[in-house]
């Protein structure tokens, strides 16, 4: 550490979409100048934002049945912000192709979800003018094959919207971070940079990366769950650990037309099944995600697993609030089952059943597990209350922001409070 240390007014931990979303918002939106970010990778959005991590859609809450009309209605906010950049930038000249649009809806099956999806259209038809409920009838005109093999005895129903934006994610990132160049050309970015130690120094903090050290007045962490390990060495969210929830994939040629989502089980903070096509390719329909534990911070890297046990903490109280968690019954059998979704042989037979539930005559034979694709999803477990954080999970502290670990992360940063940056 010496007096020729870069430092910054700000500095931002993580190239994903979360850290670029902020270095975007930062230069654009602040007179902040002196601003940088680092990237452990020679690119941004290597790790859950990379297209093939993800389900590659942009949730505003409309057939998310998990969400609540207030929660919508913040997602939605957020949401807005992201579907108006992707827009404008496609009708600027940029190359990138950020986004498709495809119809989504949320299909109920018998009795008690239809009757679940008509209590809900009311107040979510006031917040989502576009949203439609309709009727087997039109169901089957926009996804053919969500009806085609069903028994037409059984009751279903569902919420349309032709507004469904399936985006990559990684190349949002490249996009934030070329407008945020524009903006402002002094931005300090060093990629194949990792974070190796952070402390607080009397007004600021002292970063030691594996390409020097820096000083920043303000630190924000958007490294995923890698930013809970570093809170910890800071003093901060000792209460906390992660659950790294992998999500895997199986995909098929074409059988749906856009997106179509299952209804949320209450109890799970994970995704429902859905069926959406590929960002790029239309022809190919990709089916999950599935949710099992892994004990990496980064799915197929095991170079992360001591993070992540860094990350969990030492001692017998994380491991209770995992037991008491784990041992609930609905998630018990749920995770369980997932564990299976993801064998050889087994697991697609296992799975088939799920998609039959949006695609009842799928055959085995058109699925096919996707192989090395699929992030993580680092939950939030609090070990004083010994439960799932379903939210975005944020944690501050003293001008050091440790921020949004769950879906959708960059939503949540291009709607956060800038002023705390000041
Ligand atoms: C199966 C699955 C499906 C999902 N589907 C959706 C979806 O449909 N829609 C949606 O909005 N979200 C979805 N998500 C969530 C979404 O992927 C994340 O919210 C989002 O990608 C998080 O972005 P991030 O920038 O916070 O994290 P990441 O993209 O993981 O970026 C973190 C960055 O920090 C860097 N980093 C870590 N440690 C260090 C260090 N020490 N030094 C320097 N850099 C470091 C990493 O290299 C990485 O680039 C899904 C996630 C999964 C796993």
């Amino acid at each position: 550490m010496n007096n020729s240390d870069p430092r910054y007014d700000v500095l931002i931990i993580g190239g994903g979409v979360t850290g670029t979303a902020l270095l975007y918002t930062l230069s654009n939106y602040t007179d902040i100048k002196n601003i940088a970010l680092i990237e452990k990778y020679s690119d941004f959005g290597l790790v859950n934002s990379a297209s093939y991590n993800n389900s590659q859609t942009l949730h505003f809450g409309d057939i998310e049945t998990n969400y609540t009309l207030d929660k919508a209605r913040s997602v939605k906010r957020m949401a807005d912000m992201v579907m108006k950049y992707v827009e404008n930038e496609k009708k600027s000249e940029s190359s990138l192709k950020l986004f498709s649009k495809y119809s989504k809806m949320v299909l109920a099956v018998g009795k008690n979800q239809v009757r679940e999806l008509k209590e809900r259209f009311p107040a979510f038809s006031q917040l989502f003018p576009h949203l439609r409920m309709i009727e087997r009838e039109e169901i089957g005109r926009i996804e053919p094959r969500v009806l085609e093999g069903r028994d037409p005895e059984q009751e279903i129903l569902a919420l349309v919207t032709e507004d469904g934006y399936t985006v990559d994610f990684k190349k949002l990132c490249h996009s934030f971070v070329n407008n945020a160049l524009r903006k402002n050309p002094i931005l300090d970015i060093h990629l194949d940079t990792k974070l190796l130690k952070i402390t607080k120094v009397e007004d600021h903090y002292m970063v030691n990366t594996t390409k020097g050290d820096m000083k920043a007045s303000v630190v924000v962490f958007a490294a995923g769950g890698h930013s809970l390990m570093y809170a910890k060495s800071l003093g901060y969210g000792k209460n906390l650990a992660v659950l790294s929830m992998a999500g895997s994939f199986y995909t098929a040629p074409k059988v749906l037309n856009g997106k179509v989502y299952t209804i949320q089980v209450p109890k799970l903070p994970f995704a429902a099944i859905h069926g959406d096509p590929e960002v790029h390719n239309s022809e190919v329909t990709r089916f999950g995600p599935t949710a099992k534990p892994i004990f990496q911070l980064e799915r197929h890297n095991w170079s992360t697993f001591p993070e992540y046990w860094k990350t969990f903490g030492v001692g017998i109280n994380p491991i209770i609030s995992l037991l008491k968690i784990v041992f609930d019954r609905v998630l018990l059998s749920y995770i369980f089952v997932n564990f299976l979704y993801d064998l050889p042989v087994v697991g697609r037979r296992l799975f088939i059943r799920e998609i039959r539930k949006i695609v009842p005559s799928i055959k085995l034979d058109e699925l096919k597990f996707a192989k090395g694709i699929g992030g993580t999803r680092p939950q939030i477990v609090n070990n004083t209350t010994r439960k799932l954080e379903m939210g975005e999970a944020k944690l501050t502290g003293e001008n050091i922001i440790l921020i949004s670990l769950r879906l959708p992360a960059h939503q949540h940063v291009l709607g956060m409070p800038i002023q705390m940056l000041r």
